[in-house]
């Protein structure tokens, strides 16, 4: 009796081994995935670099990031240029400063650019990027993909936009969990789940390339929720992903709650991990190495390029607006200038046994698929 149902119990369990051959992964087996440690750690983070190498390639591509104005009318409880924080010179980049920066990525032959704003959604403002939009394909002969990370927007300001040039857009749902969202966000209709859902669907049916994620290491967040966020990336067909730990921001009221958190270097191993098994659930997806993960570590992002990530975002904004795009503490790079961190990222990337993809736009093979 008792030998029977022993050899029940070992026949449906599964070794470390077994999940990591899978194509599949049930929410069980991504939980063991993430909690891997020592050597089983070890071999995910091999099995997601050769599932990388077998399906994306071994090349990395950049997207230069511009952080244009940290003007924002959300007021989400966990990010350092939310509204009410009262501390943050507001700040909107001019349209000459905004182009020499989409210059310089084009003249260093960067695939692409991503403009990333706070959240702001008057005409003025969406005319304004329909405009440089315009300019920034005239400069640069139509070479510069653009990535636009503006928040959440109307259906029709979406379409304007992507008729007016840009082809991928990035709206982090930060957690697929309703409730967890609900807890670090204000409650009102303007900071609702269903309304942030609602946009990356707009996003998919005006077609762009969809690049969504979620911060790691949440107060209240447990290993379950984020095998449910992997899961969830699937079930909403995303292209692109970009996630890093949560890191805690003095002037924000998710401040209070830091006693919750694991300490910053769990937050990125489980990062780590994180960019892995989405890897092997998700194979021909662009993963970010986030900037996030290079506030822990300096090596972060480049860890992350070794285990299955495959887009590097150099930070090029001015210099004397950085200060102020403070998303979260030690944001790192504030004094570099762009040229200078082109440089070190390139040694870096060649460093982690990476190719560079210049002059591609290096678009999601999910999207294309
Ligand atoms: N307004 C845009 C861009 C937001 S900033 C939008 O709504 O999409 C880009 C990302 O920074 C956010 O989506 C969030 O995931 C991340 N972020 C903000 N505060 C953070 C913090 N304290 N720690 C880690 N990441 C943070």
């Amino acid at each position: 009796m008792f030998r029977q149902s022993a050899f029940r119990i070992f026949a449906v369990m599964k070794s470390f081994q077994e999940i990591l051959l899978q194509t599949d992964f049930a929410r069980d087996d991504l939980v063991a995935l993430l909690l891997a440690e020592g050597e089983d750690r070890q071999q995910l983070f091999q099995r997601a670099q050769a599932i990388k190498l077998n399906t994306v390639g071994n090349k990395i591509f950049f997207r230069g990031l511009i952080e244009f104005s940290n003007i924002c009318s959300k007021d989400c409880l966990y990010c350092g240029i939310r509204k009410s924080n009262k501390k943050v010179n507001r700040f909107e980049a001019t349209d000459d400063e905004i182009l020499e920066a989409c210059r310089f990525a084009w003249l260093n032959r960067f695939g692409s650019v991503v403009l990333q704003s706070g959240e702001q959604s008057s005409p003025t403002f969406i005319q304004r990027i329909n405009l440089l939009l315009r300019k920034i394909k005239e400069i640069s002969n139509g070479e510069l993909g653009i990535t636009l990370s503006c928040g959440e927007q109307s259906i029709e300001t979406y379409r304007q936009w992507r008729e007016n040039g840009a082809h991928r857009y990035l709206l982090r749902i930060e957690s697929f969990n309703a409730d967890l969202y609900r807890k670090i966000h204000p409650e009102d209709d303007f900071h609702s789940f269903e309304r942030r859902l609602q946009a990356l669907k707009d996003l998919k049916t005006t077609g762009y390339q969809v690049g969504t994620g979620v911060m790691i290491g949440l107060p209240f967040q447990t290993t379950e929720d984020l095998a449910d966020d992997l899961l969830f990336l699937k079930q909403i067909d995303v292209d692109m992903v970009g996630m890093g730990p949560y890191l805690e921001h003095e002037d924000t009221p998710l401040y209070k709650f830091r006693n919750l958190i694991k300490p910053k270097q769990e937050r990125f191993d489980m990062a780590l991990k994180m960019v892995a098994t989405l890897r092997l659930l998700l194979p021909d997806i662009n993963i970010a190495a986030a900037t996030a993960l290079q506030a822990i570590d300096p090596a972060g992002r480049e860890k992350a390029l070794t285990i299955g990530a495959n887009i590097l975002m150099p930070n090029l904004t001015p210099c004397e607006y950085r200060k102020e795009y403070q998303l979260y503490e030690d944001k790192p790079c504030l004094e570099e200038d762009a040229d200078l961190c082109r440089n070190c990222l390139e040694a870096r990337i060649e460093l982690a046994g990476c190719k560079i993809g210049y002059g591609e736009w290096g678009d999601s093979k999910h999207y294309k698929k």
